[in-house]
Formats: structure tokens, C-alpha cells, sequence
């Protein structure tokens, strides 16, 4: 997964003003409480990494109970990038879970309604882009399916944003216990017609193989930690246990790595232009139609 394409292959003019400009990006997770999504996210883009001399406990990730959101500067691949990430509560834990998925659509809503409003303004020039580009679905390693209520708020979701899904805790699974979860997961997203993020098809092979690959893994299969393990002497994020060590950004160990590019490198444009051209464009249908989020 060396050789990124997609901000290289933007046509140059666009791509020049990019640089220049940089890029805003929101990315959201979700999912049932207890996967992981803030452990995820804090090994992806943030910083605070515990060393194996000050180890902190997992519990220093404080439950999540609102949305929260953080900022964070990246540079990928010469490109100036504010990431925006949303974290949620998870759900699940309570007897009646009917509404506790208001909070996340709430969100997405709210940040179409601001573009909006912002869009209809005189001077369009600053028009801050705080929509959600991409939801990082959570899905626990059971192996044995998806949860009816991970169908039912997938489906609510799939026509207002980008549904990324994932598997989470993937050390859990046995490399052909996770294989067959996922046919099974794609198999019960086609069944319920649940639509997912597609990847776009293009005329440049070499772009090509790299959707391929990247479209293989979905769902991708993760994990997270906030510990350091050293192994030949490199310090790395990981998870120990008496059988081995599980290196996070490994591929052959999970698809972390694979996800991350994805979403912050190969296909950040693409996500930004569907978020746009599709569920922007619902958004404003359902809207003009009077029909209510
Ligand atoms: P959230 O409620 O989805 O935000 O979950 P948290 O990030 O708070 O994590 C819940 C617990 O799961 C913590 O004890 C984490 O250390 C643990 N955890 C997080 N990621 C992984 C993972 O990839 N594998 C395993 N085995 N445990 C994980
Ligand atoms: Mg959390």
C-alpha cells in the first residue's frame, strides 16, 4: 500500500489549489458500546500513546456519553489536512434502544442544515465545510452475524452519509473465523439492502489495483490500542498476550492500516464528493419536498 494514488492523480490545477488550501475532513464512528471506536481513533490520529515505563490503564479512555468532536492538523503525503473526528455514545446498553441513535442522526442533520444556511449566504467564499464525510460502522466479533439493531441504524444512515463498516476487536477472531465473518457481513448488508460506501470505478490501472485491494478487505477487521509493545527493538502499538503480540498497524495482522489510507489518503475526495453529489443533494430533496429529516 505504498504507492497512494488519489490526491497524486487529482488533475494538477485542482490539486495545486489542495495543497494549498488543505483540506477539511470529518470522520465519524459508530457502533454499540464497548468496540472500541475511541480506542480506534485515538490510535489512528492522535498522539497520546502510553509507553511500556507508564503504562496507562484502557479505562484512561473515558467512557463516551455525548458526541464528542476533536480536531486534529495532519499532513498526508504533503497535503494539509484538518480532520475532523466525532465520537458517539455507544448504544446498546440500555433495555430500550429505540431512540438511542437520535443523537448520531441529529449530528449528520445539523451539519447539512449549517451548510446550508451557510451556502445561501452573500459571500459563499468562507463556506466552512463541517459535514460528515465518513461513518466508521463498528460491528462486534461475534461471528455470527450482525445485531438487528446495527441493520436497523444502518439503514438509517445509508442515505445521509458514507457507511464505512468495520469489525471491531478483530484480535478476537481467528483469521478464518474473520474471513467468513465478513461474507457474512457483505451478505447481510446485500440482503437488507443496505448501502455502503462504493468505491469509485476509474480509467487508471494502477488506481485500480489499489481500490481492488482496498475493496477486498471491507468490512475491515481492526484493532486498537493505546499500549506500546517493542518488538525488535521498535516501539509499536499493540496488544500482548500469552499466545503473541498483535501489531495494530500490521496488515497481515489486521486492516487498520488499510482503513486508514483509505480514508485519509486514496479516497478522501471521493468521500467528500459522494457526501456532496449524493446525501447533500437528499438532504436538500428532502428538505425542499418538506418532508423532515
Ligand atoms: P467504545 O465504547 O467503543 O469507545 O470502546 P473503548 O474504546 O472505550 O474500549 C472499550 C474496551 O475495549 C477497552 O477496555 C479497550 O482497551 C478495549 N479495546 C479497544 N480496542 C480493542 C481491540 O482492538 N481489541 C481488544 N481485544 N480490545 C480492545
Ligand atoms: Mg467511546
Amino acid at each position: 500500500l505504498d504507492g497512494y494514488v488519489g490526491f497524486a492523480n487529482l488533475p494538477n490545477q485542482v490539486y495545486r489549489k489542495a495543497v494549498k488550501k488543505g483540506f477539511d475532513f470529518t470522520l465519524m464512528v459508530v457502533g454499540e458500546s464497548g468496540l472500541g471506536k475511541s480506542t480506534m481513533i485515538n490510535s489512528m490520529f492522535l498522539a497520546d500513546i502510553y509507553s511500556s515505563e507508564y503504562p496507562g490503564p484502557s479505562s484512561r479512555i473515558k467512557k463516551t456519553v455525548q458526541v464528542e468532536t476533536c480536531k486534529v492538523l495532519l499532513k498526508e503525503n504533503g497535503v494539509n489536512l484538518t480532520l475532523t473526528i466525532v465520537d458517539t455514545p455507544g448504544f446498546g446498553d440500555s433495555i430500550d434502544n429505540s431512540q438511542c441513535w437520535q443523537p448520531v442522526l441529529d449530528y449528520i442533520e445539523n451539519r447539512y442544515e449549517d451548510y446550508l444556511n451557510a451556502e445561501s449566504r452573500v459571500n459563499r467564499k468562507a463556506v466552512l465545510d463541517g459535514r460528515v464525510h465518513s461513518c466508521l460502522y463498528f460491528i462486534a466479533p461475534s461471528g455470527h452475524g450482525m445485531k438487528a439493531l446495527d441493520i436497523e441504524l444502518m439503514k438509517k444512515l445509508h442515505d445521509k452519509v458514507n457507511i464505512i463498516p468495520v469489525i471491531a476487536k478483530a484480535d478476537t477472531l481467528t483469521p478464518e473465523e474473520c474471513a467468513h465473518f465478513k461474507k457474512q457481513i457483505l451478505n447481510e448488508i446485500a440482503q437488507n439492502k443496505i448501502k455502503i460506501y462504493e468505491f469509485p470505478d476509474c480509467d487508471d490501472e494502477e488506481e485500480n489495483k489499489v481500490n481492488k485491494m482496498m475493496r477486498e478487505r471491507v468490512p475491515y477487521a481492526v484493532v486498537g490500542s493505546n499500549t506500546v509493545v517493542e518488538v525488535d527493538g521498535k516501539k509499536l502499538r499493540g496488544r500482548k498476550y500469552p499466545w503473541g503480540t498483535v501489531i495494530v498497524e500490521n496488515l497481515e495482522h489486521c486492516d487498520f492500516v488499510a482503513l486508514r489510507n483509505m480514508v485519509v489518503r486514496t479516497h478522501l475526495q471521493d468521500l467528500k464528493d459522494v457526501t456532496n453529489n449524493v446525501h447533500y443533494e437528499n438532504f436538500r430533496c428532502r428538505k425542499l419536498a418538506g418532508l423532515g429529516p
